[in-house]
């Protein structure tokens, strides 16, 4: 399996290349950028290409309009952050195919960039229709995806564009590529997954896919609560979904098979409702009854978590400790987080509430080898899963 990279495209000067971005980023009321790294993450490519006299058709979506035309999914909030990230003007068209935009591309001069509107305005986006396909990579000469997060979806711009086109990998999505394949393939050991989050549901997969690599799985969140019922604990009106005890009892036999440790928290921060001034208690599994609602593991878990942490030299995290939204409930999160900032070896963050608590906390992403900028898109990976748009990369 090769895929063709950007040290494979040569003689690009003058060249119109559409490149798929991942501009989905989170926007205020006021239009503005809340959280850029998305769109700073994909400035290597960029910079690379227009700094060889390429001209840029830059495509992405932004939310979910399912096929429709919709104001207030337009692309037009990324535009002032590119700009500012890039120190130049681009053209923001308000189509991604049609006439208008064919016009304007043929115009184009080198070291141009043009900004296409949301790809998913067209029903054949997400449908991978192959005429939309063809209409967008009529557009170029040359494809380059720097996606990472939609490289899990069969898309139009993701995939089918491939077949008409050549095709490259950005430098984001290799650099992705590179870090999680990281964790599959031969990571130093002891190697530790932190998972935490809200739903067992959609971490099982995960699960069953890392314990066949890892040393210790540390849990967390409404998940654990799962788990611990699976052991037979009570957990009161915890977050627990009943329908999974079996999928988590199945999991804790074969971690023993595996060799692998999975922790479960020994003492929980309870409350009997979630907000800012909660009445809390740090009390023992084995405490927990009636009303209470687990919302954070308690300060002997943490400090257990926080050394086998310490002494692992890959780490995976994916999934906050507890209802780190609250103020009471942050705090396993943080310290969980702190020793993963802490730690020497190749820490790896994934998950859009994970990365969402790290900033909250005010943590430097300069502290962790890598962020992925794609939370659906490696947990698909890391399932074991084919990513659609890696696929269609591949040299045929
Ligand atoms: P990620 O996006 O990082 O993969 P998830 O989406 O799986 O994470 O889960 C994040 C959510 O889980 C957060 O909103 C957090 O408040 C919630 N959560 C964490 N612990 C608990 C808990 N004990 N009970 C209920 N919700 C929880
Ligand atoms: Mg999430």
């Amino acid at each position: 399996m090769k895929h063709r990279t950007l040290k494979d495209l040569k003689d690009i000067k003058g060249k119109r290349i559409l490149v798929r971005v991942d501009f989905n980023v989170p926007v205020d009321e006021k239009g503005n950028v809340t959280e850029d790294s998305r769109i700073r993450k994909a400035l290597p490519t960029i910079k690379h290409l227009l700094n060889q006299g390429a001209k840029l058709i830059l495509m992405s979506h932004y939310g979910r309009p399912e096929g429709q035309i919709l104001d207030d999914f337009r692309l037009n909030p990324a535009v002032s952050t590119l700009e500012k990230l890039l120190g130049k003007k681009i053209r923001k068209l308000d189509e991604c195919t049609g006439e208008f935009v064919q016009k304007v591309v043929k115009e184009m001069k080198e070291g141009d960039v043009v900004l296409l509107e949301n790809t998913r305005f067209h029903p054949g986006e997400e449908g991978n229709h192959p005429d939309f396909a063809k209409e967008l990579a009529s557009l170029g000469e040359i494809y380059v995806n720097d996606g990472f997060g939609v490289i899990h979806k069969a898309h139009a711009s993701v995939s089918g564009i491939t077949q008409h086109l050549p095709s490259y990998m950005g430098l984001l999505v290799e650099n992705e590529l590179k870090y999680l394949t990281h964790l599959m393939e031969e990571p130093k050991r002891p190697y530790t997954i932190v998972m935490g989050g809200a739903k067992i549901k959609d971490k099982i997969g995960l699960i069953k896919n890392l314990m066949k690599k890892a040393d210790y799985i540390l849990i967390g969140g409404g998940i654990a609560n799962t788990f611990l019922a699976a052991q037979g604990f009570d957990v009161g009106q915890s977050l627990c979904e009943k329908d999974k005890i079996q999928v988590a009892q199945e999991i804790l036999i074969a971690a023993e098979k595996l060799k692998v440790e999975i922790v479960l928290p020994s003492d929980v921060v309870v409350a009997t409702l979630p907000s800012d001034n909660a009445v809390t208690m740090d009390i023992p599994i084995e405490d927990v009854e009636g009303d209470m609602k687990i919302f954070d593991i308690g300060s002997k878990t943490t400090e257990k978590y926080k050394k086998i942490i310490s002494k692992s030299k890959t780490i995976f995290w994916n999934g906050p400790m507890g209802l780190y939204e609250y103020k009471p409930f942050g705090k396993g999160t943080k310290e969980v987080a702190e020793a993963i900032a802490n730690n020497k070896g190749t820490t790896v963050i994934g998950g859009g509430d994970s990365v969402d608590a790290l900033k909250r906390f005010k943590f430097d992403e300069k502290h962790f080898s890598h962020i992925s900028t794609g939370g659906g898109a490696s947990l698909s990976f890391l399932e074991g899963k084919e990513l659609p748009g890696v696929k269609a990369l591949i040299e045929k």
